[in-house]
């Protein structure tokens, strides 16, 4: 069988993610770090490069760190000192990128995340601090490569796994994983498209079984996560091919082609650069004391996993429900707003997994650009609860009217368009009687066991009372009467 030369490998990957830090000043000056201005407009001296200038610390920069560093469980060093990585590029105006080299600020640190229903645990070697190079554009002018600027020195972390991931769909949970943290600490907007996260993976093979690693490549500077899992398919498969030719793996840089799905050898490990590291000497080391990790261990916001902790129980919510809500911040935020003013906390899960999302797949909308106020959910909530309305007719008539009128009230809209349900009894007990006289052959068969006809009792009790009597009595009355 052809398949068997594959399946008696496995595929051994690494991840190495750079996270652009969101704060308003670079990495050691204080031009804007802002994404987005027009080119070369965010460049002091500093930026340039230009001789005598001296770096600062972003002191943003080392909370942000110290936030991940929490947030992976990682240990957190209190001396943190600087390094030059030496190497020349047009967009590196300096020569050398200020990074950490020996002292990484965090290590040792832990990524959890589920996959197929199994809790994977993915070990950090490090997390350090550095600084983001210019941009060289190569597809505006036919002749010439241009430079931007703005982003040189924007500061990133870097983090290093461990080569603990098997699949390319390990290493999509992983990196979603990585940027829910992110996104939930508010230190990235994790948004890959944009660059502000990047992925190099360190691929190799090796037969099941065995321990010692095969040389492994190195795919650079992949900007999503499907493409990742794609080079990582695509390595998998060229590496055992090679080997099974009787060829040589070499430990080697290669690029990622999304278009042709494929991977190219950029240069072997004998054209690798020797950075030539040393200590940066403009920069004294930045000393993070226990007391300062503590005071931003006091204002970390819950994590994805302890909401859903949380979610499931303090509120009850199944564990489906509960991950949905606390995998985004925006929605996790929203809900919480909502459940401060209702106990009704499964609810509150049906209304923003079920209406509320379809409105805004639909509207291709964000939680963050919802028309309605987290109250005005709670009004909802309250409405049917009050029994003044049940969900469906809530769902299907007053939650889209309450999105062109959001200065309204539900109450307001369910009374404006006569949907207020009647929870009278007598009234409704009526219909009831009504409806049962005037089938006796079915009542009887009720009698005898056919349970399933309580629903066409019920469906004739709403339809004489035009939709509006409220379900929960209907059903009440009717299980009263024939019993
Ligand atoms: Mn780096």
């Amino acid at each position: 069988m052809s398949n068997d030369k594959y399946s008696k490998y496995e595929v051994i990957v690494g991840l190495e993610v750079h996270a652009q830090l969101s704060s308003n000043s670079k990495m050691y000056c204080g031009d804007s770090a802002e994404y987005g201005a027009a080119p070369n407009t965010q460049v002091s001296p500093l930026s340039l490069g230009h001789p005598g200038t001296l770096p600062v610390v972003n002191e943003k920069a080392i909370e942000y760190a110290v936030k991940i560093g929490l947030a992976t469980k990682s240990e957190i060093r209190e001396e943190n000192q600087f390094a030059r990585k030496n190497y020349f590029y047009a967009d590196l105006p300096k020569g050398y990128q200020i990074t950490q080299d020996k002292t990484p600020i965090c290590t040792n640190g832990v990524v959890e995340f589920e996959l197929e229903n199994e809790l994977k645990r993915v070990r950090l070697t490090r997390i350090h601090l550095e600084e983001d190079a210019g941009k060289s554009i190569h597809d505006i002018d036919p002749y010439f490569t241009l430079v931007d600027l703005n982003r040189a020195g924007v500061p990133l972390i870097e983090i290093v796994s461990e080569p603990d991931i098997r699949s390319g769909d390990e290493a999509m949970a992983y990196l979603n994983e990585v940027r829910k943290l992110v996104r939930h600490l508010e230190i990235c907007d994790g948004n890959m498209e944009e660059g502000s996260m990047r992925c190099d993976a360190n691929v190799s093979v090796r037969l099941k079984g065995t321990t010692a690693y095969n040389p492994r490549s190195e795919v650079k500077n992949m900007n999503s996560m499907r493409n990742v899992k794609r080079a990582i398919e695509f390595e998998f498969i060229r590496q055992i091919d090679a080997l099974e030719a009787g060829e040589k793996l070499v430990q080697e840089t290669r690029g990622f082609d999304a278009i042709k799905g494929i991977t190219l050898s950029q240069r072997s490990k004998e054209h690798a650069h020797d950075y030539r590291y040393f200590p940066e000497p403009d920069l004294p080391p930045v000393i993070v004391t226990q007391q300062y990790i503590e005071s931003i261990k006091a204002e970390m916001p819950k994590l994805p996993a302890e909401l859903k902790y949380e979610y499931i129980n303090k509120f009850g919510l199944p564990e489906y429900d509960a991950r949905l809500i606390s995998d985004d911040k925006a929605t996790s935020n929203y809900y919480n707003a909502i459940v401060e003013n209702t106990q009704n906390y499964k609810a509150a899960s049906n209304w923003l997994l079920g209406p509320i999302k379809n409105h805004l797949n639909a509207s291709g909308k964000d939680i963050n650009e919802f028309e309605l106020k987290p109250k005005a959910v709670v009004a909802l909530i309250a409405l049917i609860d009050e029994g003044k309305t049940n969900f469906s007719v809530a769902s299907a008539n007053i939650f889209p009217a309450l999105l062109l009128s959001p200065e309204k009230t539900p109450f307001e809209i369910a009374q404006a368009l006569n949907l207020i349900q009647n929870s009278d009894e007598d009234l409704i007990g009526g219909f009831v009687q009504q409806v049962l006289a005037a089938m006796p052959e079915k009542v009887a068969e009720y009698k005898a066991g056919k349970k399933g006809l309580l629903g066409l009792f019920v469906g004739e009790v709403m339809k004489l009372s035009k939709g509006k009597a409220d379900p929960k009595v209907v059903n009440k009355l009717i299980a009263e009467a024939l019993s």
